[in-house]
């Protein structure tokens, strides 16, 4: 469906810096918690930029044999990994959990299941994907056109701690299928699970040359940027996302820049209320809140509000939450300073008046933050504008749809948006003028593990996109090949010598090929 009436995207607002990078020290280290309990679960070590540029070296060597592949070779000596992973689910379910804090069943649904769908449809669909594509000419039939796409060499990923497995997985996918050679930069926080995603691979027989990972901090993201990679595919904050493609720019290579949310859910009032209620408690608490996706507001329509409050408020109050590896629906903070971040925005909303239905403001450090629901909230508040990445669901009444689609637009983030209607035109139109990479009705989060759909950020939210076939050929050079299909004599009409005959045929052609109606065209 289409409208007149979408609006342009606004230019994204000044950063705001966040978390600032540290330059490596010789033989230094990084110790990983589990942020459940506290426990050291493992150390690696910290790689000075020589080291990340000694293993994009070697990345690059085991790219050449690995590049000269057909895509249908690539996807045969891929397809292993999907029967091991299969075998790995608890495994890798608990270090998932261990090592992030997400529940067993949320590192069961919202990482492995992905990864594995990306398998499953990308083992099948790579070869058409990446196949030539021919391009219609309208002018020069005797020439042909077409599209071929070719590895870049070496893909660098950069990526974050909250889902710590399923994102680089997809971008390992994606970057070997279409010929590269990849090395991961895994956040400090979680760098474990990012070693066993490569064990996973090599242990699958993929040559152990081809995908490495750099551990270390945001200076050892920086290395990468600079060693010598063909394309940067980064995940995390605004702040860093931008020093990131900064220094893409300075290198001048392309990069990909997954970054911030602050997903607005629309509730119309002819929404079902039992639906809706559900889906935007497990969009707003699922993985503490820590998704990028979350839904970070909600603005329901004033005549359902009462009836939606409820809902959610029964609904929150029987979530369990504890140790992750225990049953519970919610378990803990990933990055334990994340939890000041989430004090300030309550405490903000508290001093103006907001009003908490469910939750509290969490200790400092806290490692679990109860989730929390508030209404009464307005856009002068920190919560309604700035991204939480955790377990709180602020909702504004609005009177019409009108006025939600104007605050949901009021925000320099633009990833998702999500629209609850029983109709579904009327919320396909109101989806279209959401300012949002991808805007889902009446479900949430979920279009990340259809892996034939991209996953994009529109605004401050970032740069190109992840998943689906244009995120496939973004890990390729996309090269342009022009022939000729018969030729047309030893030149060309336009080339030396010129002369006023061949002008006054070029005038002559141009109001025939350019010119309205039969009198205008033959005139
Ligand atoms: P950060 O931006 O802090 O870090 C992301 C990655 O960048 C980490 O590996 C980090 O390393 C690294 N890094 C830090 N500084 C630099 C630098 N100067 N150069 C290169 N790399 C650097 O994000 P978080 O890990 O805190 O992740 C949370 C953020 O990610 C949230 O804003 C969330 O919305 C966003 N996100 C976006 C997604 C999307 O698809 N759009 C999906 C998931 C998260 P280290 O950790 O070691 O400092």
């Amino acid at each position: 469906m289409t409208t007149n009436t979408v609006e342009s995207t606004p230019q994204a607002a000044p950063p705001r810096v966040e978390r600032v990078a540290a330059e490596p020290q010789a033989g230094d280290e990084i110790v990983v918690h589990n942020p459940a309990t506290g426990d050291v679960i493992g150390k690696v070590p910290v790689l000075s930029p020589a080291e990340v540029v000694a293993l994009v070296e070697r990345a690059r060597k085991a790219q050449k044999a690995w590049g000269a592949l057909t895509v249908e070779q690539r996807c045969n000596r891929l397809a292993p990994v999907k029967g091991l992973l299969l075998e790995r689910l608890d495994d890798l379910a608990e270090a998932i959990s261990r090592e992030n804090g997400k529940t067993l069943q949320e590192a069961m649904t919202m990482e492995l299941m992905v990864a594995l769908e990306l398998l499953q449809a990308y083992l099948k669909r790579a070869p058409e994907a990446l196949a030539p594509r021919k391009l219609p000419i309208r002018l020069a039939k005797h020439r042909g056109s077409y599209l071929h796409y070719v590895p870049k060499g070496v893909i660098g990923i950069i990526s974050p701690w909250n889902f710590p497995f399923s994102i680089p997985f997809g971008e390992v996918l994606f970057g070997l299928l279409a010929g590269n050679a990849v090395v991961i930069k895994p956040s400090e926080v979680t760098p474990l699970i990012a070693l066993r995603l490569r064990e996973l691979f090599v242990d699958a027989g993929i040559d152990p040359e081809l995908l490495h990972v750099a551990t270390g901090r945001g200076a050892t993201g920086g290395a990468l940027i600079e060693a010598g990679v063909g394309h940067i595919c980064f995940t995390g904050s605004v702040a860093t996302g931008r020093r990131v493609g900064e220094a893409c720019g300075r290198a001048l290579i392309p990069c990909t820049l997954e970054l911030g949310g602050k997903a607005a859910a629309i509730v119309c009032a002819d929404a079902n209320l039992n639906r809706t209620a559900q889906a935007l408690c497990w969009g707003a608490f699922g993985n503490h809140g820590q998704v990028c996706a979350s839904v970070e507001r909600v603005y329901v329509d004033e005549r359902v509000f009462p009836e939606l409050r409820d809902r959610v408020v029964a609904i929150t109050r029987k979530l369990r939450q504890g140790n992750p590896m225990d049953d519970v629906d919610v378990g803990a903070l990933t990055f334990p300073p994340q939890a000041d971040k989430i004090r300030a925005l309550l405490q903000d909303a508290k001093d103006k008046g907001a009003v908490f239905e469910t939750g509290g403001i969490p200790e400092p450090g806290a490692r679990f933050v109860a989730p929390t629901v508030l209404s009464n909230v307005h856009h002068g508040m920190r919560v309604m504008r700035e991204e939480s990445f955790g377990p709180l669901m602020p909702i504004q009444v609005v009177k019409d749809e009108a006025e939600a689609i104007r605050h949901a637009n009021d925000s320099d983030l633009g990833l998702l948006g999500y629209v609850f209607s029983s109709d579904t035109e009327r919320a396909r139109h109101i989806a279209e003028q959401m300012q949002a990479g991808t805007v889902m009705v009446n479900d949430v989060l979920a279009s990340y593990s259809m892996a034939e759909t991209p996953w994009q950020g529109l605004k401050a939210s970032g740069i190109g996109r992840t998943h689906s076939d244009d995120g496939l050929r973004d890990m390729c050079e996309c090269r342009h090949v022009n022939y000729d299909r018969f030729s047309l004599g030893d030149r060309e009409l336009w080339w030396y010598p010129y002369s006023p005959k061949t002008r006054g045929l070029f005038k002559r052609l141009m109001r025939f090929l350019y010119g309205s109606g039969l009198t205008g065209r033959l005139g």
